[in-house]
């Protein structure tokens, strides 16, 4: 039933797909494309079918959002270099037998956190479900109503939990937990507490009447303490920055402070404040760690020598205190404003169309919700964010009101070129 004049036959499919070759695209997938628009009635739409697949691949992007862990583009953007050589991810190169994939950047952790022992996993979920699933399986886990939060992508406490194999006892209520509450809970009859799990909720605040019990009172039940701090801070104090830490951190919880108060297990992300590539830190006791690298989940959850590569080199960095300089997340935190204003000065002199303008970047990633730190960017009128995401590489940008923002304290300086290219 083709309305084609008869002379406007549609072309082969091979010929069709041989056409799309430009785009870069594998003949296989070029051949799929051809097929779709020849069955499509619609031969000509080909060439917009093969990029509108090449749009759906990784590529990397320009974040001009000023969201500094984006979790629609990974959160922490990380540098990898590395060769094609197979890495001593399981061997011991002391002694040549068969070592632990845990124990080279397991240790460097321990190290940072001031704990006895540390292991990776893939994400901070992952952390939790083992913990809970190595440690109370079968057993009860106590958790303040006010932290029996979700966290983004659908991690929700008493899911995980569930699925862990413990159970789940609410203590206190939603907006006050006092350690009495934890101490009620412990000496009921029915009572078989495995642990106390504290939980950071990072990406939302309650504010007025409410209350939290703080890891040192905890400490005191006598009770295994394990604390998901979420974002992953490592010292409160921030020694890899020059100046004080920054006051919009002032409400994250930190892996060294939060051990030092008595946690006995602490769990956060690795992508997040860290700034490091995507994995779940478990630290603190070394008997607890030890129960938690003997579970069977363990295996199904372990990280590959990837991620541990790249987790190592950000290990390294804060234990060499260059993190301000060579981790991106912090490298981005530590530009100086006047730094950030001078860059968009520079590119308003070379593109008309945009306007420096003073703006407020975020750390994102659900990390200290509601804050913001100073940062200067351009602004453009009315709404270019689609046109911007054609470019190569995409820029991704944010609309307010009607004008377009590119955040510069998101976009390495090298890439302000790439701004301007794009503006002008
Ligand atoms: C982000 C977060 C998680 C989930 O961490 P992933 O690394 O994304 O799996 C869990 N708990 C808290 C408190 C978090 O902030």
């Amino acid at each position: 039933m083709s309305t084609a004049a008869p002379t406007d036959r549609p072309p082969s499919v091979d010929t069709l797909a041989r056409s799309l070759a430009p785009s870069g695209l594998p003949h296989a997938i070029c051949v799929d494309l051809a097929r779709e628009a020849i069955a499509a009635g619609d031969a000509r739409s080909a060439p917009a079918r093969a990029e509108a697949f090449t749009r759906t691949l990784l590529t990397p992007v320009v974040n001009a959002t000023g969201v500094l862990l984006h979790t629609n583009l990974g959160r922490a953007p990380v540098e990898i270099a590395r060769s094609a050589h197979p890495v001593n991810v399981e061997l011991d190169l002391g002694t040549g037998e068969r070592g632990s994939r845990q124990h080279a950047v397991g240790q460097l952790f321990a190290r940072l956190c001031g704990a006895e022992a540390a292991m990776i996993v893939n994400n901070n979920a992952a952390a939790v479900l083992l913990v809970a699933a190595a440690l109370a399986s079968g057993r009860q886990v106590l958790v303040s109503r006010g932290e029996s939060v979700e966290i983004g992508g659908s991690f929700r406490i008493p899911e995980v939990l569930e699925q862990s194999g413990a159970t789940l006892v609410d203590v206190g209520t939603t907006n006050r937990t006092r350690v009495g509450d934890y101490r009620r809970a412990l000496t009921r009859k029915t009572a078989d507490v495995a642990m106390v799990l504290k939980v950071h909720p990072s990406n939302y605040r309650v504010e007025g009447f409410v209350e939290g019990t703080a890891v040192a009172q905890l400490a005191e039940l006598g009770v295994v303490i394990v604390a998901d701090i979420g974002s992953g801070l490592l010292d409160a104090t921030c020694p890899w920055l020059k100046g004080p830490p920054p006051a919009w951190l002032a409400d994250e919880p930190a892996a060294v402070q939060t051990l030092a108060a008595g946690a006995d297990l602490i769990t956060f992300s690795a992508d997040k404040l860290l700034g490091g590539p995507q994995a779940g830190i478990i630290a603190g006791s070394a008997d607890l760690v030890a129960a938690c690298g003997r579970h069977p989940l363990a295996r199904a959850l372990r990280p590959g020598g990837l991620t541990l590569a790249a987790l190592q080199a950000t290990a390294l960095s804060y234990l060499h205190r260059r993190a301000a300089t060579e981790i991106p997340f912090w490298r981005m935190v530590a530009t100086p404003v006047g730094e950030l204003r001078t860059r968009a000065e520079t590119i308003e002199a070379q593109c008309p169309q945009a306007t420096a303008v003073p703006t407020d970047a975020l750390p994102g990633a659900g990390s200290a919700p509601g804050a913001t730190m100073p940062s200067y960017g351009l602004r453009l009128d009315g709404d270019h964010l689609s046109r911007l995401r054609s470019l190569e590489p995409p820029i991704i940008a944010r609309v307010r009101e009607g004008h377009t923002y590119l955040d510069l304290r998101s976009v390495e300086p090298s890439d302000d070129r790439l701004l301007v290219a794009a503006v002008s």
